[in-house]
């Protein structure tokens, strides 16, 4: 399936959850089963060679191409949560947001030295959830962190201002006004 064709699927809902913003709702996709096995496969194919060992998936949208990826390639799972979610000893890291602080977490034991780490995310907009998931998982010092993302919308230019040495890679590069 083309870009194109996905991007037909996609559903886009303008001024949501706040004005000036075009949402972009992968639900459209994921329950439709052909698009959901060409996201799979077509992420499976940009990572079977990379030798992961786990995929942190970004709450909650991360989490749903995130598992299926990880069982896909081999690797474990992690969940990045948002603050109160995790039962056990967390690392936690707070980040800015355009209007005031976030916080992610992690549980202490969920990485090691000796993984290679991917992060998943649906979408990549500013970047300030992606970026503070690669600095919290860095603290784990695991081999490789490498950051992959099923839209990346190339307006708003947040691949260029991730820190150095994380592979960024995204499925569909596109512009958040497009196909409107
Ligand atoms: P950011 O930190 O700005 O890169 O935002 C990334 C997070 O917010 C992702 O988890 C996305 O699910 C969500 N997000 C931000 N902007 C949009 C958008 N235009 N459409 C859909 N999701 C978005």
């Amino acid at each position: 399936m083309s870009k194109e064709n996905l991007l037909k699927h996609l559903r886009n809902i303008p001024d949501y959850p706040m004005k000036g913003i075009q949402f972009k709702d992968v639900t459209s996709w994921f329950m439709n089963p052909d698009d959901l096995r060409e996201i799979a496969d077509t992420m499976y194919e940009m990572y079977k060679d990379k030798g992961i060992t786990k995929v942190c998936g970004i709450e909650s949208r991360g989490f749903i191409v995130g598992a299926i990826l990880a069982e896909k390639l081999g690797a474990g799972f992690v969940p990045v949560r948002k603050p109160g979610k995790l039962p056990y000893e967390k690392v936690s890291m707070e980040y800015k947001k355009e209007y005031g602080f976030d916080r992610l977490e992690m549980h202490i034991d969920s990485i090691t030295k000796d993984d290679v780490v991917l992060i998943h995310d649906d979408l990549l907009a500013t970047g300030g959830t992606a970026k503070a998931s690669c600095e919290l998982v860095s603290r784990f010092k695991p081999k490789k962190i490498m950051a992959c993302f099923i839209i990346e919308l190339t307006n708003l230019k947040a691949r260029c201002s991730f820190p150095e040495g994380i592979e960024v890679s995204s499925m569909i590069e596109m512009d958040e006004f497009e196909n409107l």
